[in-house]
């Protein structure tokens, strides 16, 4: 899978990409990530990327010409199936199920905005979609482009060393992860549950779960509205409910 990333900042993106899932994937192969930067494509002496805004206001806004021509030149690594990405607070919310489906494209560039946004022109013409990484404002889409690279590179086959950890992560299945614990045994008073030290996989299996149930019933439970629970996910819960009390 390719990655191209439009932005006025590629080192920004090039270092923070570097580092653990996504920066072994790339050194394997697994994942290439392209960088464009939309001053690489303006013919004034200062590079022009930005202009006032029409009607006035604070802030300026990025130049449709050096934008599209960067995602021409960036589209030329790629296969008929590329898709342009805008990410922007009005995008559609970027979720677990977005991320899955576009693991599955083969070359996606995502176009990082900077100042007050971008020519209105560009996103209809140039860009495919738009997707927020949620409702609040950043002051540029690099660290929107890093979460999405991040989120959808961990799904790709081969990039995480056990294939199942992706899939038993908070929101793959529309639950929340269960507690996770490690040595020692006992802090603060606080034991781990005895039930992951008893090595009974049927046993450990059936309390995750349940954990994975009670804790989005607790803080999620709009995601349990959505999802149907197994007659069994529902007894489980069940037994969390009632052992609470
Ligand atoms: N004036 C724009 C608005 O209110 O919709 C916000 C511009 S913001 C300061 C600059 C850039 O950051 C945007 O063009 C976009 O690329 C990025 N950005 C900001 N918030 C984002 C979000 N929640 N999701 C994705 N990208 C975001």
């Amino acid at each position: 899978m390719r990655f191209g990333v439009v932005t006025l900042f590629p080192e920004m993106v090039a270092a923070a990409a570097a580092y653990g899932v996504t920066g072994r994937a790339i050194e394997r192969n697994i994942v290439g990530l392209s960088l464009w930067n939309p001053r690489d494509y303006t013919s004034d002496r200062h590079r022009t990327v930005d202009d006032r805004p029409y009607g006035g206001g604070p802030g300026m806004v990025m130049k449709y010409q050096p934008l599209h021509d960067a995602v021409i030149a960036a589209k030329q690594e790629g296969t008929e199936s590329t898709k342009v990405v805008y990410l922007s607070p009005q995008g559609k919310p970027v979720t677990q199920a977005l991320l899955a489906d576009a693991s599955k494209t083969s070359h996606i560039i995502l176009i990082a905005g900077r100042y007050e946004g971008i020519d209105e022109r560009f996103v209809e013409l140039d860009c495919d979609d738009e997707w927020s990484i949620g409702d609040y404002v950043i002051s540029g889409g690099e660290l929107a482009a890093l979460v999405v690279i991040d989120a959808v590179t961990r799904l790709l086959p081969g990039v995480l060393g056990d294939e199942d950890s992706a899939q038993q992560d908070s929101h793959s299945d529309g639950l929340l992860d269960c507690p996770h614990y490690t040595r020692p045994e006992q802090i603060a008073e606080r034991l781990v549950p005895e039930v992951l030290m008893g090595g009974n996989h049927k046993d450990i299996e059936r309390w995750r779960m349940k954990q994975a149930l009670g804790r989005t019933w607790q803080r999620r439970p709009d995601l349990l509205k959505r999802k149907n629970l197994s007659a069994e996910q529902e007894n489980l819960l069940k037994e969390f409910i009632v052992e609470l009390v």
